[in-house]
Order: C-alpha cells, then structure tokens, then sequence
C-alpha cells in the first residue's frame, strides 16, 4: 500500500513536470517565415502547432491576391478593369469584389479622401522607377477628372464591375497588403494556428495572443519616420486579433530639387498630401480597413481623422 502511495505520487510528480516541460516548448516554439510579395517584405511568424504547412499556405493565398491585384501585370483583375470600356462587364474574383466593396465603403466615409481610382494620378507620379521628376501641372489637372469612385459600378449579385466613364483605373496599392495580410491570417486559423504574427510590409495582423508577454498582448514598434528600420518612437499595445497599419511618407517618395514628394495623393489636386505628420498608424479590427483608413486619414489630417477613426472603432497615432 504505502509502495503503491508512492508510485502514485511519484507519477503525478511526473505528470506535472512534463505539463510545465510541454507548456515551456510551447511557449519557445516560433517560426518565423519571410517572402517578397506587394513590392515589399511579407513576414509571418507563427506561435503555435502546425507551423511550417500553415505558413506555405498563408503565403499561397497572399500571392494569390497577389496575382489578382497587380497593378503592373496584363494579366491581373485590376489590369482587365483598367483596360475596359465604359459599360463593358468585368467579371471579377470574390476578393477582387471585397477589396473593391471596401474601398468605397471607406471613400463614402471619407469623403473621397481614399480614392482606389486614384490610378491615372499615381501613374503620372512614376513611385516605380528609379529618380522619377514630379508630372507637370497640366497633365495632372488633364487626368484628375477620371478620379471618381463614384465611376466605378459594383454588381455584387453578378460578380461584375462596370466603368460609368471611359479611363478610369484602379490602383490597389492602398488596400491589396492589408487585406492579404487578412486572407493570411484566416488562412492559417484555418490551418489549426492559434497565435501568429502576420506583417505584410507594415500591414499587421496580431492573430491570438502574444505567448511572449504577461498580459498576452502584442506590443508593435511604431517606426519612426525617416529613421533606420527598427527604431521606433513608440509603442501600441494590441489586442488578440486586431489590425495594425501604416502609412508613412518615407515609404515611398522621391527628391527633387530638395523637395520630398511622397506617394500618399490627395484626391481633391492630384498632389502629395500636405501635412504636419510624416506617418498614420491605425489600430482596427481587419488589416483591409486599416490600410485604407490610414492612407485617408493621412489625408484627411488630425481632427477629420480621428473622427473617422473613431466611428470605424479604431485607434489612430500620427508621428512627425
Ligand atoms: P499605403 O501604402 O497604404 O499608404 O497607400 C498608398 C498607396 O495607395 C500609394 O502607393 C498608391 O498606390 C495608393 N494611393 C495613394 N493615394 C491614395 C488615396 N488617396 N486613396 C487610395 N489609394 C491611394
Ligand atoms: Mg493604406
């Protein structure tokens, strides 16, 4: 009896050493997986089982988005609405629908400030290619009619997009990243992973909890504007599950004649945002609507933007 006491106890004492020795692996298990998709650096890093096979597949599905919204493809969605007629049927992929249907959901909200038909304007701005010179004025003014959201005609019940206008073209860069981050994500809940890290050039999604911190938060360097990548001026602290995007001007610019001109255009005149701020940081509940809402609140400026961050639930930081 007091052989059996023993064996028993001795077992439990086991049992529980391995509990913690199972519980600490888990806590120290972290892949971390990267590929260049969106003209940016895509990171995923993974917290929990499943790891390897989930993250091939997250990353499918990104390049998949990928492929539908190439902006410099022929082949691409947002290339065959770009090249069709006023009144022609584009027939289109549910996500290239979702990322239309939010884009102008987030442009009603903001006034036109996020315009995904901001395309004839961004192409003039040549951010693509080496030592671009600003367009001239005129040729800005020429295009800056066909950039009207209003012009593009959802049919979601045919899966159709139509052009109300002759020319007007979409340009995706403003919600594309944020919203593979997205597909990323449920991509990988799919696959069985709880805890993840999902950052698509600074598209982030915080999936789960943070298994590295007390209150299992996630704590999300801001960048510092102009600053060596990884030098941040502050701090969010994130909940499971919600979204974290920037839009900066030093993501993407060029100089000339000691002018930074910046990738992030007003709607209203076809020019780089003025503002007192160098980057937008919204916290939202999906990385889709948080890339638009921080390219329009970039525009938008401080008091306009805090009040649409405000009605869409999210939380915004502005950094010089
Ligand atoms: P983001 O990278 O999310 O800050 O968005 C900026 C990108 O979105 C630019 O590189 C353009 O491709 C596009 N874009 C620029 N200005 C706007 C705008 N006002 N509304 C929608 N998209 C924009
Ligand atoms: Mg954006």
């Amino acid at each position: 009896m007091k052989n059996l006491k023993l064996i028993l106890s001795g077992l439990i004492v086991l049992a529980l050493l391995s509990g913690l020795f199972v519980n600490n692996f888990k806590k120290s298990r972290e892949i971390s997986s990267q590929e260049f998709l969106f003209d940016t650096l895509c990171t995923i890093t993974v917290y929990s089982k499943n790891d390897a096979d989930a993250i091939a597949k997250a990353f499918d599905r990104a390049a998949q988005i990928h492929r539908l919204a190439d902006f410099y493809n022929d082949e691409s969605e947002v290339s065959k609405i770009n090249r069709a007629k006023a009144n022609e049927d584009i027939f289109v992929s549910h996500d290239t629908m979702n990322m239309l249907a939010l884009a102008q959901e987030i442009y009603e909200k903001s006034d036109g400030a996020f315009d995904i038909s901001i395309a004839p304007v961004s192409r003039l701005w040549k951010f693509d290619i080496d030592n671009p010179v600003p367009p001239l004025d005129e040729d800005i003014k020429a295009v800056l009619p066909l950039v009207n959201s209003k012009a593009l005609l959802l049919d979601p019940t045919n899966m159709a997009v139509r052009k109300g206008i002759d020319n007007v073209q979409i340009d995706p860069g403003g919600i594309a990243k944020g919203y593979a981050a997205d597909e990323a994500a449920k991509t990988l809940q799919g696959m069985g992973v709880e805890n993840a890290l999902i950052d698509f050039g600074g598209n982030i999604v915080a999936l789960g909890e943070n298994p590295k911190t007390e209150n299992k938060k996630w704590r999300i360097g801001l960048q510092t504007p102009f600053a060596p990548t990884g030098e941040y001026s502050e701090i969010a602290e994130v909940d499971k599950n919600r979204a974290v995007v920037t839009s900066g001007t030093y993501q993407r610019y060029f100089e000339y004649n000691g002018t930074k001109f910046h990738h992030i255009i007003n709607p209203k005149t076809g020019y780089p945002a003025k503002q007192s701020y160098e980057s937008v940081t919204v916290v939202a509940d999906n990385a889709a609507t948080a890339d638009c809402l921080a390219t329009a609140i970039f525009v938008l400026g401080k008091e306009k933007g805090r009040a649409l961050a405000k009605s869409c639930n999210a939380q915004v930081y502005f950094l010089p």
